[in-house]
C-alpha cells in the first residue's frame, strides 16, 4: 500500500499535471523518459525561481560576480580538454536475455539497499554476481558492468569529423572565456563568472520523473580566487550562520547531520576554504527564499571516489521531498586550479593571472656576455662568425673554462678571456603569474522547480493549496467579478484587470463556474491574492481581497489595491496587517 507521503507526491503531479505546472514531454508520442515540459505555471514559477538565484549570487555581488551566455554545443577539444570525454561516465549493465540496460550502481543500490556510489564496474560486477541479482523486467542473466559516456554527441557542420558535444555543465564555456571576462572586469580576483542555461545529459535510465532529466537548466556559478590569499574576504559577513553539514566521517559512522556555523567549519577544517563556505551559505538562504525550511536543507560532504574528477572537496547540498527523502539540489565544488590548467594546455594558450607583490622584489642574477666591440676590433669581418661559434658552444661554459687558461682555440680562432664579460644584474620584479582556483556552487533549477512544488504544497479542507512565497508565486493575483453573468460586475473586474497588468503585475481574470471554485483554482495555482468585485464595489469601489493562505478577506478601495498587493508580495505579513500599511 503507498503511503501518506507517497499519496503527497502523487497527488501533486496530478495537481501539477492538470493546472499547467509541468508534465512528462511527448506525451501524445507515449513519452521520452528523462524530458519534461513546462507549462505557463511551472515556467513562471521557474523563470521566478532563476530571478531569485539572479538575485542571491549576481546582484548582490554585482561588485564581483558577473553573468555570462555561452553556447550549449562546444567542439571536441574542449570537452577533452575538460576531461568528461574520458570521465564523466556511469556504470551500465546489460540484459544478456532481453537487452534492456540498467544503470549498475542504481539496480545494486535498490537490490542491495546500499551505497555503491565510486565502486569500479569490476567491483559492481562482482557484487551483482555475489547477489545473484538478474534483470528487473525478464529476470535474465546480467553481463559485466561497463562505463557509458554521458555526453550527447553531435556533429559541428556538415563535415562527419567535426564532432561536437552538448555541454554537461555550464562550466567549461566560462573557463574557457574566462580570460576575455576578467579583463572586462579589470582583471581583479575574486571574480565569479556565473551562467544559467540548459544542458544535456544521456542519462542511462532516468526514472524519478523530474528529478533526473536527459535536459535541464543549470544555474552555476565559477568563482575564481588567489590561492595564495587563504581567508576569504566575504566569509566574515556570514560565519555565525547555522548550516547542516554530514561530515564524511559522520557518514562512515551512519551518524546524522549536524549543525555547523559556517566559520567554525572552516576553522574545524571541515569544508577546505572559507569561500566555499560563504557560497554554502548563500545556497542556503536562496533555497530557504523558496519556501523550504532550514531543517530539510543540507550538506553532505562526498567521498574521495564519489566526487567528479575534477574536484577536491565537493558538498552536496540536499533538501528533504516526501517520495525520495533527501535529494540533491546543488553541488558546492572545490575545482582547484584543475580546468584552467588543462585548457592551457590543450588551448596552447596563457590563462593566468598576473598577481602583484606587495613590495617589488629586487632579483639579482648573473648574466655572461659577449664582449663584442672588443671581437670587432680582434676579428674585422670575421667577428660575427666568431661570435656565432660562441654563442652555439655556450658563453657561460666558455666564461668557466677559460677560468684557468689565458685563451682557447675553437674552429681556428683563439678566443681570449677578455672576451667574455661577466655581469651581476639587478632585476626589480613586481609581481607573478597563477592559475587560479575555482570554486563553484551549482544548482539543478527542475530539481528546484520540484522540491519548491513539494514544500508549498499543503491541504486544508480537503482542498489543494501551493503556498508559495508570495514573491515567487506563478501569478500574483486573480479577479474576478462575484456574479458570473453580471455584465456590470464583468466591466469593472476586467478593467481592474487591466490596469493590474498596466501596472507590471502578473494577473488572471477569471469568471468562469461560481465563486468558491475560482478561489479553489486560485489556490490550487498558488495565487497569493485574489480580488472580488462584487455589487458593494459599485456603491463604494471597494472589493474584497483574498489571502491565499489563511482565506481571510479585508475589503479595500480599488484605488489601493495596487499599493498592497506590491507591499504584499515583499512580506510575509497577514493580509489584515497589510492593509494598516497602505
Ligand atoms: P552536477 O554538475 O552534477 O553537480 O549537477 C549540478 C546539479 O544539477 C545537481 O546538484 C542537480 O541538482 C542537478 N542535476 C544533475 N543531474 C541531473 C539530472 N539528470 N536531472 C536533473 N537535474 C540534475
Amino acid at each position: 500500500m503507498a503511503s501518506v507521503e507517497e499519496d503527497k507526491y502523487e497527488r501533486l503531479m496530478d495537481l501539477a499535471k492538470r493546472r499547467g505546472f509541468l508534465w512528462p514531454s511527448y506525451e501524445i508520442y507515449g513519452g521520452v523518459a528523462g524530458f519534461y515540459d513546462l507549462g505557463p505555471y511551472g515556467i513562471s514559477l521557474k523563470n521566478n525561481i532563476i530571478n531569485k538565484w539572479r538575485e542571491y549570487f549576481i546582484r548582490r555581488h554585482q561588485d564581483m560576480v558577473v553573468e555570462v551566455e555561452t553556447p550549449v554545443i562546444g567542439p571536441a577539444k574542449v570537452y577533452e580538454a575538460s576531461g568528461h570525454v574520458e570521465n564523466f561516465t556511469d556504470p551500465i549493465v546489460e540484459c544478456l536475455k532481453c537487452g534492456r540496460k540498467f544503470r549498475a550502481d542504481h539496480l545494486v543500490e535498490e537490490k542491495l539497499g546500499i551505497s555503491v556510489e565510486g565502486l569500479t564496474p569490476e567491483e559492481l560486477t562482482k557484487l551483482i554476481r555475489e547477489n545473484n541479482i538478474k534483470c528487473p523486467v525478464c529476470g535474465g542473466e546480467l553481463g559485466e558492468v561497463k562505463t557509458f559516456n554521458l555526453l550527447f554527441e553531435t556533429r559541428i557542420g556538415p563535415y562527419e569529423s567535426n564532432k561536437g558535444y552538448i555541454r554537461p555543465e555550464l562550466a567549461q564555456g566560462i573557463f574557457v572565456a574566462f580570460k576575455r571576462v576578467l579583463e572586462a572586469m579589470r582583471n581583479r580576483l575574486p571574480l565569479g563568472i556565473a551562467q544559467i542555461g540548459r544542458v544535456g545529459r544521456n542519462e542511462i535510465s532516468p526514472r524519478q520523473g523530474v528529478i533526473r532529466l536527459r535536459e535541464f537548466t543549470i544555474m552555476e556559478m565559477e568563482f575564481f580566487i588567489d590561492p595564495k590569499r587563504e581567508e576569504c574576504p566575504i566569509l566574515s559577513k556570514v560565519e555565525d550562520v547555522d548550516l547542516y553539514i554530514l561530515t564524511q566521517k559522520a557518514r562512515l559512522n551512519g551518524e546524522p547531520p549536524e549543525k555547523y556555523k559556517a566559520g567554525e567549519a572552516v576553522d574545524e577544517g571541515i569544508i577546505v576554504h572559507g569561500c566555499l563556505a560563504y557560497w554554502m551559505v548563500v545556497g542556503k538562504k536562496f533555497v530557504e527564499s523558496l519556501g523550504i525550511p532550514g531543517d530539510s536543507i543540507m550538506f553532505e560532504d562526498k567521498l574521495p571516489d564519489e566526487r567528479a574528477h575534477y574536484s577536491s572537496q565537493t558538498f552536496d547540498q540536499k533538501v528533504k521531498v516526501s517520495r525520495w527523502g533527501w535529494i540533491e539540489i546543488a553541488g558546492h565544488s572545490y575545482r582547484g586550479n584543475y580546468d584552467l590548467s588543462r585548457h592551457m594546455k590543450y588551448s596552447g594558450k596563457d590563462l593566468r593571472v598576473y598577481r602583484s607583490y606587495p613590495e617589488p622584489v629586487i632579483r639579482k642574477t648573473v648574466k655572461y656576455l659577449v664582449n663584442k666591440a672588443l671581437i670587432g676590433r680582434m676579428y674585422k669581418k670575421d667577428a660575427p662568425n666568431v661570435i656565432s661559434i660562441i654563442e652555439k658552444y655556450g658563453v657561460e661554459k666558455l666564461y668557466n673554462e677559460l677560468a684557468d687558461k689565458e685563451a682557447i682555440v675553437i674552429d681556428g680562432y683563439r678566443i681570449t678571456k677578455d672576451m667574455i664579460i661577466m655581469k651581476i644584474v639587478e632585476e626589480k620584479i613586481t609581481g607573478e603569474k597563477f592559475v587560479p582556483h575555482v570554486i563553484e556552487p551549482s544548482f539543478g533549477t527542475d530539481r528546484i522547480v520540484f522540491a519548491t512544488l513539494e514544500h508549498a504544497y499543503r491541504e486544508k479542507d480537503g482542498r489543494r493549496i501551493l503556498s508559495f512565497p508570495r514573491d515567487i508565486a506563478p501569478v500574483q493575483v486573480s479577479v474576478f467579478p462575484l456574479i458570473e453573468k453580471d455584465e456590470k460586475l464583468r466591466e469593472i473586474a476586467t478593467s481592474l484587470y487591466r490596469d493590474l497588468v498596466d501596472k507590471g503585475f502578473t494577473a488572471i481574470y477569471d469568471d468562469s463556474g461560481n465563486i468558491g471554485r475560482r478561489y479553489a483554482r486560485s489556490d490550487e495555482i498558488g495565487v497569493p491574492f485574489a480580488v472580488t468585485v462584487d455589487y458593494q464595489t459599485l456603491e463604494d469601489k471597494t472589493v474584497t481581497v483574498r489571502d491565499r493562505d489563511t482565506w481571510r478577506q479585508v475589503r479595500v478601495n480599488i484605488n489601493r489595491l495596487p499599493n498592497l498587493i506590491r507591499i504584499g508580495l515583499g512580506s510575509k505579513l497577514p493580509l489584515e496587517e497589510l492593509v494598516s500599511k497602505i
